[in-house]
């Protein structure tokens, strides 16, 4: 059950996730036409271990991963990051600089996509998930193809400070990512998180977030419950708080951005991958999501 300051590293609670979306876009990277490809996903997971390896190596068949959920988890992953990759290369194709990946995790794109010179990204995410990648990436050598930037920091917390701190400029376009991020915030939180983005763009700024519309209360109260009694504090149901501020594309256009979602289904329509079927364990979930960017001015 999460709390107000509840804290985590990348074996536990919501870090953890970070490695279960790094095992689906290992897996997605294997595959004979990725529409994806993160070679450090893997790299995390073989040194994280135990289980994980067996996720990328696909050699335990009770693993999430490799049952039906999995295989439309791992579609939506490669989907979800084709899609923020794009957004990227359209961002920096528009002479923006400055990039902040909110909620980092294991998010390799500091080191996988080819940036401008010139380019700072600055990743956030609280310092322990942040403390695994920096040792996991230096013991395996890699090179950001960016300047680099750790932003240790809860995002419950004051990050617009901490993100001025490290350098960040908010006279200087910027282009910010919530990806799989804001389902672990409450509604509250989510809000300050619109709202320190929109106070730090200037205008040309760009924004891309993955978001979901809540499912009923009393459905998720019988789901929670469930993850509650099966024991495991890493269960999907006891981490999210089902919860929404606003749809991104309405809070955001009513300051002054100019905005385009897409449901989940469609992007997975658009490159080609099945949406799964209606009476999937995956098909509440997907159906419930969707990706939106916007610029600003
Ligand atoms: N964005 C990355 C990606 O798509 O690969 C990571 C997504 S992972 C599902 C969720 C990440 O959100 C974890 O790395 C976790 O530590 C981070 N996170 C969740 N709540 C946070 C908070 N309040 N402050 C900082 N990081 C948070």
């Amino acid at each position: 059950m999460r709390t107000d300051n509840d804290q985590w590293d990348i074996t536990i609670s919501v870090g953890q996730t970070a490695l279960f979306v790094a095992a689906s876009r290992a897996l997605e990277a294997r595959k004979p036409h990725p529409l994806a490809v993160d070679h450090y996903a893997e790299v995390f997971c073989r040194a994280a271990g135990g289980d994980w390896v067996a996720a990328v190596e696909g050699t335990d068949p009770e693993h999430p991963l490799q049952t039906e959920f999995g295989v439309d988890f791992v579609n939506f992953q490669g989907a979800r990051t084709k899609y923020f990759d794009d957004y990227f290369r359209r961002v920096a194709d528009a002479g923006v600089r400055q990039i902040v990946l909110l909620a980092a995790g294991l998010d390799s794109r500091a080191y996988r996509l080819p940036w401008a010179d010139g380019t700072v990204v600055y990743e956030l995410d609280v310092p322990k998930v942040l403390e695994f990648k920096r040792e996991v990436l230096r013991r395996h050598g890699a090179t950001p193809t960016a300047e680099r930037r750790e932003v240790p920091v809860d995002l419950r917390d004051d990050w617009p400070a901490a993100l001025r701190a490290n350098g960040f400029d908010a006279s200087q376009p910027s282009a910010w990512i919530a990806e799989g991020l804001l389902i672990y915030l409450p509604a509250d939180a989510q809000e300050l998180l619109f709202a320190g983005i929109d106070a730090l763009s200037a205008p040309g700024s760009f924004v891309a977030i993955e978001e979901s519309a809540p499912m009923p209360m009393d459905v998720f109260e019988v789901k929670r419950a469930e993850a509650l009694a099966s024991g495991d504090p890493n269960s999907f149901f006891a981490l999210v708080f089902n919860e929404q501020c606003a749809p991104g594309e309405q809070w955001f256009s009513a300051r002054g951005w100019t905005a385009s979602t897409t449901t989940l289904n469609e992007c997975l329509h658009e490159v080609g991958r099945p949406a799964p079927a209606p009476d999937s364990e995956a098909a509440q979930m997907t159906g419930s999501i969707s990706l939106m960017w916007a610029r600003k001015g």
